[in-house]
This record gives structure tokens, C-alpha cells and sequence, in this order.
């Protein structure tokens, strides 16, 4: 395997080329990059990715879906998302976004930063340091959730 070298190229747009990050698109990683890519992109567990790439390559094996999600990862191309000890999530969103997790219906939902906003500005950090990597997960309820569960409207917080 060809090891990345450093490429700072300046466009966000992912075109297609088959080489992402060093790691070569194979038709498999293709089909589960394509996945994570569809419309929903609702943050689908591994298991998720496998059967929605069955529908595309009915010969594709979990195992290989595992192999596919992690190189993918670690190329950059997608996001892992934990949350508590669920199974790990996938995300194609590589702009800097902070996930949100519904407690009630077990949804993660991308929440951008608000125009201006950097990442890194709420944190105290120590002067000096330099942040490559930051993940932010939210939990909470999300407003459908919040809609459906507020008959008593008594409490504020
Ligand atoms: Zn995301
Ligand atoms: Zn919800």
C-alpha cells in the first residue's frame, strides 16, 4: 500500500478521483464510501453500511465492509463517530461539525458551527498548542423528540 504523502490541495469538492488519501479506491471501498454518501447520510453503524452496500454489491461481505470502513477512516476520508458504547458510526462530512445525539430516537445528527465561529474558539486552550483533531458530540433530544415528549410544559431549564 502507497503511503500518504502530504498533499494540501485546496479544494473541498471530493472528485472522484480513485485515489483518496493514498488509499486507492477500490470498488468495494467505492461502494461503501457511496453509501455513507447517499442522501440520508444519517450516520449508519457498520452493520447499517453493509446491508445498504448489499443492495449495490450483492457479493460484498461484512468482513469486508469492516475493511473498507477502516481504511476509509483512516485515510480521512470518513469520520468514526462513538457514542457511549454503541456500535461506531460513519460520517462523510469532513468539515469541521460537531455531532448531535438523540437519546430518544437514537439519531446523530451533523450540527454545523455558526458562520465565523471557529472550532476551536470556546475552549480554553493552553497558548501555544495547535489542534488537529477535534470531535464534539452533543446528547440531548432532538426537537421532533423534544415535540413529542412536551405535554408537561411545567419544568424550565
Ligand atoms: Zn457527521
Ligand atoms: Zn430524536
Amino acid at each position: 500500500m502507497a503511503y500518504l504523502k502530504k498533499e494540501m490541495s485546496n479544494s473541498t469538492q471530493n472528485t472522484q478521483a480513485d485515489v483518496f488519501g493514498g488509499l486507492r479506491m477500490t470498488k468495494q471501498r467505492k461502494v461503501v464510501y457511496d453509501v455513507l454518501l447517499d442522501e440520508t447520510r444519517d450516520h449508519p453503524t457498520a452493520s447499517q453500511v453493509f446491508v445498504r452496500a448489499q443492495g449495490k454489491m450483492p457479493t460484498i461481505s461484512l468482513a469486508t465492509v469492516y475493511n473498507c470502513l477502516e481504511s476509509l477512516t483512516h485515510s480521512g476520508a470518513i469520520k468514526q463517530v462513538n457514542v457511549d458504547r454503541e456500535a461506531s458510526r460513519y460520517c462523510p462530512n469532513l468539515q469541521p461539525h460537531a455531532h448531535f445525539f438523540c437519546s430518544d430516537c437514537e439519531e446523530v445528527f451533523d450540527i454545523d458551527l455558526k458562520s465565523r465561529a471557529t472550532a476551536t474558539t470556546p475552549w480554553q486552550l493552553p497558548e501555544g498548542s495547535e489542534v488537529e483533531q477535534l470531535e464534539v458530540t452533543m446528547r440531548g433530544k432532538c426537537p421532533t423528540c423534544t415535540d413529542s415528549t412536551r405535554e408537561d410544559s411545567g419544568s424550565e431549564n
